[in-house]
């Protein structure tokens, strides 16, 4: 299902023009607009979901497939080192649009063009805990 007032719904269904690198029946992968690195993609559903939470079963089995066809096409045309897959879920996370989205960041060797988390110092019985709560949540 589309949203009416949803920009990426109008760009996956072709409504809004956009530089499309793949389509499928369940997928749009556009160039980003103001791209971290040459060849910044993001993989669109066409059908509409705010974010990871509300994505359908269907188009969560399906992305990473796409999302690894289109960064194998990245490697051979782009001639990247590498690629950053980011997913961004909620304002705090740095969700701007809320449709779900992949972004593809294809990386050279050298680049600025992300920064990483600053790695944290781990306490063993805490991390214990926090394990317990979240796999008790598993569904
Ligand atoms: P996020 O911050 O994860 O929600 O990412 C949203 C991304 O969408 C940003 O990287 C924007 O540059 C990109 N973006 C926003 N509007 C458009 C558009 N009309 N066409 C292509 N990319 C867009
Ligand atoms: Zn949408």
């Amino acid at each position: 299902m589309r949203k009416d007032d949803c920009i990426f719904c109008k760009i996956a269904a072709g409504e809004i023009p956009s530089e499309t690198v793949y389509e499928d029946e369940e997928f749009r992968v556009i160039l980003d607009l103001n791209p971290a690195s040459k060849g910044h993609a993001l993989i669109l559903p066409k059908d509409h979901a705010d974010d990871i939470f509300d994505l359908s079963d269907k188009d969560k089995e399906r992305v990473l497939f796409v999302a690894s066809k289109v960064a194998s096409a990245m490697k051979e045309a782009l001639c990247c080192t590498g690629i950053n897959l980011v997913q961004n879920n909620g304002e705090s996370a740095g969700q701007t649009v809320k449709h779900f989205h992949l972004h593809l960041i294809p990386r050279y060797d050298g680049d600025s063009a992300m920064v990483l988390w600053k790695p944290g110092i781990s306490e063993p019985e805490e991390q214990k805990r926090i394990a317990m709560d979240i796999k008790a949540k598993i569904k």
